[in-house]
C-alpha cells in the first residue's frame, strides 16, 4: 500500500498536529465542526521528512497532489489558473509549533498573464485582480525565488509617488498593471527567467520552498534553542482563495474569542476592510474594532460571534482565529487556542469553570508556576499613566527604579553610597559583572533572552530588559538616546523586566496585588481592588487552593532567620527544608568565631565555643517557634572557616601600616597566619561541610546542643518543635556515621538531664556524585536525605557558578549547549539521574527514608515535574517561590497522576 500523503481538509482533526502540523490539524477541525472553510488539502509532514531525507519528492506525491487537485477543481467547479475563471490557491507552511523561519504565506497561486483577465471578468473588478496578480508576484518572489522584499517595495513606493497617491487602495487597474510589469521584470533579473507562467509549476516549487524552509539557519537555530526535533518536518496547506479585497464589503480581520491581554470575556480583534491577508498585521492602515465591523457588515459580524461561540466551547479555551468576508460571506482561515498573559491565564482558566466547560483539575493544568511567578512581581502602580520611551524584551521579571550609570565602576561607586542604579549597557559582558550586582536593574539595547546581561540577571533574580534597540547606547559619552530624548549619567529611569517597557523618571513602584493578597489573605486583597483584580486575585485563590488539595508533594522553605520563617507560613510554606546557620556566626559574633579559629589549645577552642552558644540557642528558639508544629530541617555549618575571617590584603595592609606607627599588630598577625593557614585554591571543593566537623572537634557538639536546648525551652513552654538535623557534604558513610555517634551523644545526655524525650531525625544532603553513588551505604546512618542540588550540580559538571556563570554561559545557551542554565533549571539527564540512583538506592535500604531536596530547584517548575516524578516527598525552596512549587505540585499530580 502506498503512503497517503496528501490529507482533505474533511479527512483529519485537531488531535494530528504530528501529521498535518498545526495549522493543517485546526483547518481540518473547523471542517469537521461544518464551519465555513475554503476547500482545499494538507501535504503531510511525513512528505517533507522523507522529500528532506531523499533531497526529492516521495514518487507517490505529485500523482496525490494531482487528485487532490482535481477533487478540489471538481468541487468548486473551477480549473487552477483557468483563463477564463481561475481557481486561485494559498500555499501556506504549517509545522506541529509554529516557528520563525517558515517559509511565509503565498496567496493568488493560479495567477498568470491570462488568468488575470479571466479573474477580472467574472469579478468584474479589474482593480482587483491586478492587484492580487501583483502580490502573487511580490510574495512568490520574495519566499519562493528568494528576492529581496525590498526590491518589490521599493518599486511599490515609487510607483506610488508618481501616481500622487499615499494608499495602495487608491492605485488605478492601470497602476497595477504597470506595477505588474515592473515586478516581472524584477523577477527576470534576479532570477535570469520568466515569471513561471503554468499554474502547477508554480504551486509545485511553492511546495517544494517549504519543504525547503524547515531547514533555514533561522528555523534550525530556533528549534535548537526551543528543544524541538529537527526530524518533524513542516506539513504544507493548500487552501482555495477567499477575497477581502473585493470592495467595501469585503475584508479581512483576526480575532479572540476573550481578550487574551486581560482575560475579559467578550470577543476582541481587529477587522480591515477591502484587504487581504497580511495587511491587518502589516499596519498599513489603520484597523477597525468588531463593533465597527458590526455597523459596517451586521451579517457577517453575527455570524463572526456565533462562530467563535462555537469555536471556544469545542476547544474548551480562549482561540484566536483569522477570517476574511467575501462580498459578505464570511471564511475561516485559521485558528489555534491563543496565547495570553498571566493575568489572562488565570482569570480565563476559572471563567471557563464557571461556565461549567472545564473542571478545576482542567483549570490548574491551563496555568503555569511560572506566570505566577511573574504575577507576584512588585509592579509600576497603574496610577502613574506614563508611555514607555522604548520597549525591549523582557528578560528578567521585576520592576526597577534608579539613575542610569553606563559602566561598571560607576554603578558600583554610587550604589556604596547609597545610590539606586541601573546599569545600562550596549551589551555586557563577564567585566560588568560587580556593576550587575551593584544594579537595581540592567537595560541592554542589544541582544536576546539568552544574551549574557539577561541570563545572569535571571540567575540573580534581577530586573532586566534587554535588546531594546530603540536606545542608542553611547558608553563613551555616559549617555544614551532615543529618538529626540537624551538619557545622561545620573537621570533617574525605570525599567519593567516583566513587560520589557523603559520609562524616564522615578515611576511608582507598589506590590502586585496577587502578593497582597499572597501576604495579607483573600478578603484585604479584594477590599483593595477594583472589579478586575478582584477577579484575578480570586481566580489565583481557586486556583492555589485546589493544588493544595491535589498536590502529593508537600513544599517547605529555605529559612534562617524568624522573620522568613513567619513570611513563608504566610504564603503556604509547610515547614524549613533548609535552615543555613552560617549567618549566625556573622556580624557581632564573628570575633567570637575567630576566637574558635586562632585558639591554641584544645581548652581554648571549647571556651570560645561555649560562648556561642547562647546566641545560637536564642536563633533556634525563634525560628522553632515561628514554625512551631511543622518540621525544622537545621544544617550544621557549611562554609569553609576563612570566610569568617578578614579579607587577606585588607590584613597586610592594617599590620604594615600598624608596624609603621609602631602599634600592636600581634592579633591582625595572628589572623593573618590563619588567613594564610586556610587558604584553599578551590574553598568550594576544600575543608568545608562535614569536612569541619571532623577535623574541628566540638563545632558540629556545639551546634547540636545549642538546638537541643533550644527544642527543650520551645517544649517547656507548651511549643511542639519538630527538628531534623542536617548533615552537608557527606560523601562516605563513614564520615556520617563518626559524626552521628557525637550527636547521638550529646542529644540523649540533655534528653537524660533535663528529663524530656527528644526525637530528633538525623540525615544528610546529597551534594556529591559519590553520595548519591553510595546512598545505599549513606542511607544506613540517615533518616533522610535532602538533595543540595546546587552543588550537586556543580560537582557533577565540575564547574563553580560563580566562576562560569558570567564567564561563558551564554555563549553555552547560544550554541544550544544548554537551553537553559543548569542552575536554574535542574540538568535532568545529568544531576537527575544522580538524584534519581540516589533515590532508588536510599529507599532499598531503608524503605521510609524521607526524601527531598533544598536546592534553588526546588522552586523551579521543570524541576518540580522530576521531582514529583522521581516520587520524592518534598520540594524546599526561598519563601517567594513557595506559591509557584504548590501550584506546579499540583499541576504535575493532576496532568501525570
Ligand atoms: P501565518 O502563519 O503567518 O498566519 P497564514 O498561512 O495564516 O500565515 O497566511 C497569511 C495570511 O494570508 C493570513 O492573514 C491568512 O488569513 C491569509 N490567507 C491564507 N490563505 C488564504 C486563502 N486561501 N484565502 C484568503 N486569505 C488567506
Ligand atoms: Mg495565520
Ligand atoms: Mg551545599
Amino acid at each position: 500500500m502506498t503512503t497517503q500523503y496528501v490529507y482533505d481538509f474533511s479527512e483529519g482533526d485537531k488531535d494530528q498536529k504530528d501529521l498535518l502540523g498545526g495549522k493543517g490539524a485546526n483547518l481540518a477541525e473547523m471542517t469537521r465542526l461544518g464551519l465555513p472553510v475554503p476547500p482545499g488539502f494538507t501535504i503531510t509532514t511525513e512528505a517533507c521528512r522523507e522529500y528532506l531525507a531523499a533531497g526529492a519528492e516521495p514518487g507517490a506525491l505529485h500523482v496525490q497532489i494531482t487528485t487532490a487537485l482535481r477533487k478540489l477543481e471538481d468541487d468548486l467547479g473551477k480549473i487552477l489558473g483557468d483563463a477564463n475563471d481561475p481557481l486561485l490557491v494559498s500555499v501556506r507552511s504549517g509545522a506541529k509549533f509554529s516557528m520563525p523561519g517558515m517559509m511565509e504565506t503565498v496567496l493568488n497561486v493560479g495567477l498568470n498573464d491570462k488568468s488575470v483577465n479571466g479573474l477580472a471578468k467574472v469579478s468584474s473588478n479589474e482593480r482587483f485582480a491586478w492587484d492580487s496578480y501583483r502580490r502573487l508576484i511580490q510574495m512568490f518572489g520574495k519566499t519562493v525565488l528568494d528576492i529581496e522584499g525590498e526590491v518589490f517595495s521599493e518599486a511599490l513606493q515609487h510607483l506610488k509617488d508618481r501616481a500622487g497617491v499615499t494608499s495602495d487602495v487608491d492605485l488605478s487597474p492601470e497602476n497595477l498593471r504597470e506595477l505588474v510589469d515592473s515586478f516581472k521584470a524584477i523577477v527576470k533579473e534576479h532570477t535570469g527567467r520568466d515569471f513561471p507562467q503554468d499554474p502547477r509549476e508554480q504551486l509545485d516549487l511553492a511546495i517544494l520552498a517549504v519543504f525547503n524552509s524547515w531547514n533555514t539557519p533561522r528555523a534550525a537555530l530556533y528549534r535548537r534553542r526551543e528543544r524541538i526535533s529537527h526530524d518533524l518536518g513542516t506539513a504544507v496547506n493548500i487552501c482555495s482563495m477567499v477575497f477581502g479585497n473585493l470592495g467595501d464589503t469585503s475584508g479581512t480581520g483576526v480575532a479572540f474569542t476573550r481578550d487574551p491581554a486581560s482575560g475579559k470575556t467578550g470577543a476582541y480583534g481587529d477587522y480591515l476592510s477591502n484587504a487581504q491577508g497580511e495587511d491587518v498585521v502589516a499596519g498599513i492602515r489603520n484597523t477597525l474594532s468588531l463593533e465597527d465591523m458590526k455597523r459596517i457588515d451586521e451579517k457577517s459580524y453575527t455570524e463572526l460571534m456565533a462562530t467563535m461561540r462555537k469555536l471556544e466551547t469545542h476547544y474548551r479555551d480562549l482561540c484566536d482565529i483569522e477570517f476574511t468576508v467575501e462580498k459578505g460571506k464570511l471564511w475561516m482561515l485559521q485558528t489555534r487556542v491563543g496565547k495570553r498573559t498571566a493575568a489572562a491565564a488565570f482569570r480565563i482558566a476559572t471563567q471557563l469553570v464557571d461556565e461549567h466547560l472545564i473542571s478545576m483539575d482542567e483549570a490548574l493544568t491551563r496555568v503555569t508556576g511560572s506566570q505566577l511567578a511573574q504575577l507576584m512581581f512588585p509592579q509600576f502602580d497603574s496610577a502613574n499613566q506614563v508611555k514607555p520611551v522604548a520597549v525591549g524584551m523582557a528578560a528578567s521579571p521585576g520592576a526597577a527604579v534608579g539613575r542610569a550609570v553606563f559602566d561598571s565602576k560607576t554603578a558600583v561607586e554610587w550604589a556604596e553610597r547609597g545610590e539606586r542604579v541601573v546599569l545600562v549597557r550596549r551589551e555586557t559582558n563577564p567585566d560588568d559583572l560587580e556593576g550587575m550586582i551593584a544594579a537595581n536593574g540592567i537595560l541592554t539595547s542589544r541582544g536576546g533572552k539568552t544574551s549574557h546581561a539577561a541570563v545572569v540577571a535571571r540567575g540573580m533574580g534581577k530586573t532586566c530588559v534587554c535588546g531594546a534597540d530603540e536606545v542608542d547606547v553611547n558608553v563613551n559619552e555616559k549617555c544614551a538616546r532615543v529618538g529626540d530624548l537624551e538619557i545622561r549619567e545620573g537621570d533617574m529611569i525605570s525599567i519593567d523586566g516583566s513587560t520589557g517597557q523603559v520609562f524616564t523618571g522615578e515611576l511608582q513602584v507598589v506590590p502586585s496585588p496577587v502578593s497582597n493578597y499572597l501576604e495579607h489573605g483573600l478578603d484585604h486583597a479584594v477590599a483593595t481592588a477594583d472589579h478586575e483584580t478582584a477577579e484575578l486575585v480570586r481566580a489565583v485563590d481557586r486556583i492555589l487552593k485546589h493544588a493544595d488539595s491535589v498536590r502529593r508533594l508537600r513544599v517547605r522553605t529555605n529559612a534562617d532567620t524568624a522573620d522568613d520563617s513567619r513570611w513563608a507560613r504566610k504564603l503556604g510554606a509547610e515547614g524549613i527544608g533548609l535552615c543555613r546557620t552560617e549567618h549566625m556566626f556573622l556580624g557581632d559574633r564573628r570575633v567570637l568565631i575567630e576566637r574558635v579559629i586562632l585558639a591554641g589549645n584544645q581548652e581554648e577552642q571549647n571556651h570560645a565555643l561555649e560562648a556561642l552558644l547562647p546566641m545560637q540557642q536564642s536563633d533556634f528558639e525563634q525560628i522553632l517557634d515561628a514554625m512551631n508544629e511543622l518540621p525544622v530541617t537545621i544544617r550544621l555549618l557549611d562554609p569553609p572557616l576563612h570566610e569568617f575571617l578578614p579579607d587577606r590584603s585588607e590584613l597586610m595592609v592594617e599590620v604594615a601600616l600598624g608596624k609603621e606607627r609602631g602599634h600592636d599588630v600581634s592579633h591582625q598577625e595572628l589572623l593573618l597566619a590563619a588567613v594564610d593557614r586556610l587558604h584553599e585554591s578551590n574553598p568550594m571543593l576544600g575543608l568545608r561541610g562535614v569536612r569541619l566537623g571532623i577535623v574541628i572537634p566540638g563545632l558540629f557538639v556545639l551546634q547540636v546542643r545549642a538546638i537541643a536546648q533550644a527544642a527543650i525551652e520551645r517544649i517547656r513552654r507548651g511549643g511542639h518543635p519538630k527538628v531534623e538535623i542536617m548533615i552537608p557534604l557527606v560523601g562516605s558513610v563513614m564520615e556520617l556515621h563518626l559524626i552521628r555517634d557525637e550527636i547521638d551523644q550529646v542529644i540523649k545526655e540533655i534528653s537524660t538531664r533535663e528529663n524530656i524525650d527528644l526525637q530528633f531525625a538525623i540525615g544528610t544532603m546529597i551534594e556529591l556524585p559519590r553520595a548519591a553513588l553510595t546512598a545505599q551505604r549513606i542511607a544506613e546512618a540517615a533518616e533522610f536525605f535532602s538533595f543540595g542540588t546546587n552543588d550537586l550540580t556543580q560537582t557533577t559538571w565540575g564547574f563553580s557558578r560563580d566562576d562560569v556563570e558570567a564567564a561563558f554561559f551564554a555563549n553555552y545557551l547560544d550554541k544550544g549547549i544548554f537551553t537553559v542554565s543548569p542552575f536554574e533549571s535542574l540538568d535532568i539527564d545529568g544531576v537527575g539521574a544522580l538524584v534519581k540512583i540516589a533515590v532508588e538506592k536510599g529507599r532499598a535500604t531503608r524503605p521510609g527514608i524521607k526524601l527531598g531536596v533544598c536546592g534553588e530547584h526546588g522552586g523551579d517548575p521543570e524541576s518540580i515535574k522530576f521531582f514529583h516524578e522521581v516520587g520524592l516527598d518534598y520540594v524546599s525552596c526561598s519563601p517567594f517561590r513557595v506559591p509557584v512549587a504548590r501550584l506546579e505540585a499540583g499541576r504535575v499530580k493532576v496532568l501525570q497522576g
